[in-house]
């Protein structure tokens, strides 16, 4: 969503706060089947302050509750994000910056427009957790016939040698057994 924030930029002391509901696509992350945790309304809570003209201190706030598959055994896991955000804006009609550094905080703004889904996106996507988890010692699926190794014990042979490997195996074994006085 666009938020306009051409009025704020040009008046200092105004505020304005603004009550957001993202919706994010499902599997919004690359490769990964994510989406808000069904049933969610997350709002986020936005808030500009103009310091001074074309300068907008905004703030987001809000907490937003994911669904994402586990990394080991696909169990869906909730992924709480929380947004807690302080950025100054600076609009177009500000003075240049002498350092490039402070012009970073404009990357969102499109002349007056803030695009809010996008920030919100990057702010997520710095706050995602490295690793998803459903518990710390997740025993994963089974690599043989693909049962959840958490719920129960297939008893498959997970050791699964490359077939090339297999015939000098066999080649070990043998050895073994004739050191081994076969009756
Ligand atoms: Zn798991
Ligand atoms: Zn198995």
């Amino acid at each position: 969503m666009q938020l306009d924030l051409s009025e704020n930029f040009r008046k200092p002391g105004k505020e304005t706060t603004l009550s957001y509901e993202p919706e994010f696509s499902e599997s919004f992350r690359d490769g990964t089947a994510c989406s808000l945790k069904a049933g969610q309304k997350p709002v986020i809570e936005f808030r500009f302050v103009t310091t001074e003209k074309g300068h907008v201190l905004m703030t987001a706030k809000g907490e937003l509750l994911f669904e994402a598959p586990c990394d080991r055994c696909l169990t869906p896991v909730d992924v709480p994000i929380r947004i807690d955000l302080e950025r100054e804006l600076t609009g177009p009609e500000a003075e240049k910056s002498e350092d490039p550094e402070e012009d970073e905080s404009t990357e969102d703004l499109e002349g007056h427009s803030l695009d809010a889904e996008a920030l919100l996106l990057k702010e997520i996507s710095l706050a995602w957790p490295m690793k998803i988890l459903c518990r710390e010692d997740c025993k994963g699926l089974c690599p043989v016939c693909g049962a959840n190794r958490n719920e129960k014990q297939c008893g498959c042979d997970t050791f699964v040698p490359d077939p090339r490997m297999a015939g000098i195996m066999d080649l070990f074994n043998q050895a073994g057994n004739n050191g081994k006085a076969v009756e």
